[in-house]
């Protein structure tokens, strides 16, 4: 390992070391050839710790906070707004090493997990024991149950069972001086005061550090029903929402939207296969969770038989094995064509009424060609939780804040949120006021300096420091 100078009152290695045991510190070479994480060009941080236990993270914690340590922590380093970007002066704390699933209790359909546990793995294990973890989300093999939690992740089945918000009974969370809060609560109602967990769920890490997590668990479905259908227009996607959610009586889980640019991308030849032969504006996914597989697939089959017959949609084709789902679900998820076709790539998470999508569309497109004549745009996302995601590629390398101005001025207008599910980090933090008033900012700000009055936690990430 190389050693690397560190400032006269900054935490060492050797300190780290003595508290986390041989082996648990990174630096130099070692941290440098880590993942940065997503659009994150490399790692910049001094060191890195790798705690593996509670006491471990208080006990460190405490030290960088008598130290004026500034301390990014690390789940699996997914998230998409730089939010786990580090400067030359801080640590990172990565939850890796603290990766136990502790207890599922299946009498009471809840888990009792630390926070460094991978989503699939935890997935897979609730289903090993005919439960069901319901967050799902595309980076659900490297994101950690402790990242979920602090950027309250949303996913694929929002719409059914809730953000991560609605999967967390009980929190353990660390704070900036070390002192440990336990809400490790495992019922599904307790009104005993003000619900302390919610301060770190959504917080980025800007307010503790979570260490471990009791986690609701949902009987496990054994029917899921699958269709790709072909829209023509979004007035007709807002309806075919309202038709299938009233028609499945319940059991809808996903409702997927893609355009056609986005479609188009990911069905060019060589590519993956487009189940139909005509093109459409607009495309969904729809999928149903329930209990018995041959009624509730005669069900969905009615009920798009019935949009077919009122013209909401235009085509459909349904999944008739999991290989099959699988392909349908791929077109939707798959990113790495996006990314590498529409170059400078930015993403956008947005949140705004399904009645207001469509002029919204149009406005987005309408700036982006005043602004960039060559820009590309899609459309995607979690349609049926108002949810938008966009792609755009444009611009050059300084054009970031106009490619940024041509999706989030638009939405300015319609009190439409900047971040649906993504956070705010780095990324998003010039323009958290159009989502957030100045009262709410300055009280958020208040809320961190009570929490971590040394801000050490996760500095300059979701709040700039100055009033709102
Ligand atoms: C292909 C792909 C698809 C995705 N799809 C979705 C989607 O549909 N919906 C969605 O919401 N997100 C999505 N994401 C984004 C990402 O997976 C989520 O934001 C996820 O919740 C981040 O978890 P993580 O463990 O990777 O956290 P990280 O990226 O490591 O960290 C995210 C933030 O949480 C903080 N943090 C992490 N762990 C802790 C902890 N234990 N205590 C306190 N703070 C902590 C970090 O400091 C940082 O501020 C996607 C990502 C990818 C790669």
């Amino acid at each position: 390992m190389t050693d690397i100078a560190v400032s006269e009152t900054g935490v060492t290695e050797a300190e780290l070391l003595a508290i986390a045991g041989p082996g648990s510190v990174l630096s130099g070479e070692d941290l440098r050839g880590r993942d940065p994480g997503y659009f994150m060009s490399s790692i910049e941080a001094r060191l890195l710790v790798r705690p593996s236990s509670t006491q471990q993270v208080s006990q460190i914690l405490a030290l960088c906070n008598q130290r004026r340590q500034p301390v990014v922590v690390h789940g699996g380093v997914s998230g998409w707004v730089r939010a786990t970007q580090t400067r030359p002066d801080e640590i990172i704390l990565s939850m890796e090493r603290m990766n136990a699933i502790e207890r599922i209790d299946a009498v009471n359909r809840s888990a009792t997990v630390e926070a460094g546990v991978i989503l699939q793995t935890f997935q897979e294990a609730a289903e090993e024991q005919g439960l069901c973890f319901p967050l799902d989300l595309g980076g659900r093999g490297s994101c950690q149950l402790g990242g979920n939690a602090s950027t309250n992740a949303g996913g694929m089945r929002v719409l059914r069972y809730g953000m991560m918000r609605e999967q967390v009974l009980g929190v353990e969370a660390v704070l900036a001086d070390g002192r440990i809060v336990s809400s490790m609560n495992a019922m599904l109602k307790n009104n005993t005061g003000y619900d302390l967990k919610q301060l770190f769920l959504g917080s980025e890490g800007t307010l503790g550090v979570i260490t471990r997590l009791v986690l609701r668990l949902r009987e496990n479905p054994t029917s899921c029903n699958t269709a790709l259908v072909a829209v023509d227009d979004m007035a007709n996607v807002a309806r075919l929402l309202r038709r299938v959610d009233s028609g499945l009586g319940g059991q809808l889980s996903a409702f997927e939207l893609m355009d056609s640019d986005f479609f188009g991308v990911n069905t060019q030849s060589g590519r993956l296969a487009s189940p139909f032969e005509e093109p459409s504006a607009f495309y969904v996914i729809v999928e149903t969770l329930g209990a018995e597989q041959d009624r509730d697939a005669q069900v969905f089959e009615t009920v798009l038989a019935a949009a077919l017959d009122e013209g909401l949609i235009t085509n459909a084709v349904i999944a008739n094995s999991e290989r099959e789902r699988t392909d349908l679900w791929a077109i939707r998820e798959t990113l790495e064509h996006i990314v590498s076709d529409f170059q400078p790539f930015y993403a956008f998470d947005v949140s705004l009424t399904v009645g207001e999508m469509d002029a919204y569309m149009r406005d987005v497109r309408a700036a982006l060609a005043q602004g960039f004549p060559d820009g590309k745009i899609a459309f995607l996302g979690h349609v049926g939780d108002g949810n938008l995601h966009i792609a755009i590629g444009a611009g050059g390398p300084d054009d970031r804040h106009a490619v940024e101005s041509c999706v989030y001025r638009p939405l300015a207008a319609i009190g439409g949120s900047v971040s649906a599910e993504h956070g705010i980090g780095l990324e998003k933090l010039p323009w958290l006021s159009i989502s957030r008033d100045s009262t709410e900012i300055d009280l958020m700000q208040q809320i961190k300096d009570l929490l971590d009055p040394n801000r050490i936690l996760n500095p300059g990430k979701v709040l700039s420091g100055k009033s709102g």
